[in-house]
C-alpha cells in the first residue's frame, strides 16, 4: 500500500538513518585493497574508539549485531568455561542461548523482565565462587525488549568487591551512542555493539572493542573460531585494511555518522536521549498507563515498553497505528509477547518527531478501541516546552 509522507520508524532498531548518511553512503565502491581505502579503514577504527571511549582495540564487522557476541565469546572462552549472565530480558537470553550452543557452561541469574542487572547479586554469585571457575561476566547495558537499563559502573564495582578476575562483557547494541558508555574507565574487557540503533546507520555492522586483558585471554581460548577470529583482523586493521571484503559503503556512513555525533557533542546525544526518554513516560502516565520499567534508576532513554491494560492486544494496536498513521512501534518479544508495545526514541531523533510519535500512539489508542485517558501528548508537550520548568521559576522568583 502506498501511504503519502514519511514512514515513521519508531521500532527501538534499526532507527532512522539521517539524510546526511545516506547521502554519505551513495558512492561508488570502492577496491578494498587500494591506496585511498587504509584511509577510511583507519577513520572508522580511529573513530569507533573514541565512540566507544576506549585506547585499547577496535573490531569491525560485516555482520548483524549477534555476529559480534559470537565473536565476543568465541574468542575470550573455552569448551565448557562457566559464564554468568544475567537474564534482564529477551537480548540477554539469546545471549545465553548461544553461549550454550557454543558449549559454554551459563549460569544463570533470573530476572523479572522490569529491572536492569541487579549488581549485588553479581557479586554475591562472584563471592560464592571462591576458586574463580568463572571467566566471564555478560550484561546487557541496554534490554532493548524492556526498556531497562544496567549501571554497569556498578557491574564493575561488583567485580571488584569480589576480587574476582572474571572478563566483563557488556552487550552496547541499543545502547551506544545514545546512552553513556566508558568502554575503559569500567573496565570492561569486551563491548559488543551493531550499526543500526544509535550509530543511525543501516543494519550490517558489529563491533567489538577489546581490553588488553581480553587479548590476553584470546591467546589461550579454545572455542572454535574461523571468520569471527579477532587476530585475522588485527594484522590487516593495523594498515587500515580488512582480512575479507568490509562493508564499503556502511563504512562511508559510518564515518559520517562518527563526525555528526562528535559535532553534537556525545554529551549532548545522552542529554537528548534521556529528555526523550522522560516527556515519554509523561505521555505513557498520562494515559493511565504503565511503564514496563519498574525502576527509575535503570530507565532507558533510548526506548520506552509500555504494557498494555489487560485484556488488549498490543500488536492489534500496533496493527491500527501502522495502517491508519504510517509508523511501526516496536512489538513484545517472547515472555511479552502481545502485552507490550515498545517506543523507540533514539537515533536521529528530535522534539517534533518525539511529538508526531507520541501523537501517533494517542491516535492510535483511540482508533484500536484500548482504554487511556486524555492528556498523555500535552503532557509530554509541556514537559518538552520546559512549561513546567518556567512556572517553578516564577513561583520561586
Ligand atoms: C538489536 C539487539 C540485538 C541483536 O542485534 P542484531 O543486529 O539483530 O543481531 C542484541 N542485543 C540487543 C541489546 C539489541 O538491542
Amino acid at each position: 500500500m502506498v501511504m503519502s509522507g514519511r514512514h515513521f520508524l519508531q521500532i527501538p532498531g534499526p532507527t532512522n538513518v539521517p539524510d546526511r548518511v545516506l547521502r554519505a553512503m551513495d558512492f561508488p565502491t570502492m577496491d578494498h585493497r587500494g591506496p585511498a581505502f587504509a584511509d577510511l579503514g583507519h577513520k572508522v577504527l580511529m573513530g569507533m574508539k573514541s565512540i566507544f571511549k576506549t585506547e585499547g582495540t577496535v573490531v569491525i564487522f560485516p555482520a548483524s549485531g549477534t555476529g559480534a557476541w559470537e565473536a565476543a565469546l568465541v574468542n575470550t572462552l573455552s569448551p565448557g568455561d562457566r559464564v554468568l549472565m544475567y537474564e534482564a530480558g529477551h537480548f540477554a537470553s539469546l545471549w545465553r542461548r548461544m553461549a550454550e550452543r557454543l558449549g559454554l557452561d551459563v549460569e544463570l541469574v533470573e530476572g523479572d523482565w522490569r529491572n536492569g542487572v541487579d549488581p549485588e547479586v553479581v557479586e554475591a554469585r562472584l563471592r560464592a565462587d571462591g576458586s574463580h571457575t568463572i571467566k566471564a561476566v555478560c550484561v546487557v547495558h541496554n534490554e532493548t525488549s524492556t526498556g531497562c537499563t544496567a549501571r554497569v559502573d556498578d557491574v564493575r564495582g561488583a567485580l571488584d568487591a569480589a576480587q574476582h578476575p572474571a572478563l566483563l562483557m557488556v552487550d552496547t547494541i541499543s545502547s551506544l551512542a545514545s546512552i553513556d558508555y566508558r568502554h575503559d574507565e569500567w573496565g570492561v574487557d569486551v563491548t559488543v555493539a551493531g550499526s543500526q540503533k544509535g550509530l543511525m546507520l543501516p543494519p550490517g555492522l558489529s563491533f567489538n572493542a577489546i581490553s588488553d586483558k581480553a587479548l590476553a585471554a584470546a591467546k589461550g581460548a579454545g572455542l572454535q573460531k574461523a571468520y569471527w577470529a579477532w587476530e585475522e583482523m588485527r594484522g590487516p586493521n593495523a594498515k587500515g585494511y580488512f582480512p575479507y571484503t568490509p562493508a564499503t559503503n556502511l563504512l562511508y556512513g559510518l564515518a559520517e555518522a562518527i563526525d555528526m555525533l562528535h559535532e553534537l557533542g556525545l554529551d549532548q546525544v545522552f542529554a537528548r536521549h534521556a529528555r526523550h526518554a522522560e516527556a515519554t513516560r509523561r505521555a505513557v502516565r498520562g494515559w493511565g498507563l504503565e511503564v514496563l520499567c519498574t525502576n527509575p534508576r535503570h530507565y532507558s532513554g533510548a526506548l520506552t515498553a509500555v504494557l498494555m491494560p489487560e485484556g488488549h492486544s498490543a500488536d492489534a494496536f500496533r496493527q491500527v497505528t501502522l495502517e491508519n498513521f504510517n509508523m511501526s512501534l516496536g512489538n513484545g518479544l517472547s515472555k511479552l509477547v502481545d502485552r507490550v508495545f515498545r517506543i523507540g526514541h533514539l537515533g536521529d531523533f528530535n522534539d517534533l518527531m518525539l511529538m508526531g510519535t507520541l501523537c501517533g500512539v494517542e491516535m492510535g489508542l483511540q482508533a484500536a478501541g484500548v482504554p487511556h485517558r486524555h492528556g498523555g501528548v500535552q503532557a509530554a508537550l509541556d514537559f518538552l516546552a520546559g512549561r513546567e520548568e518556567r512556572a517553578q521559576r516564577r513561583a520561586t522568583a
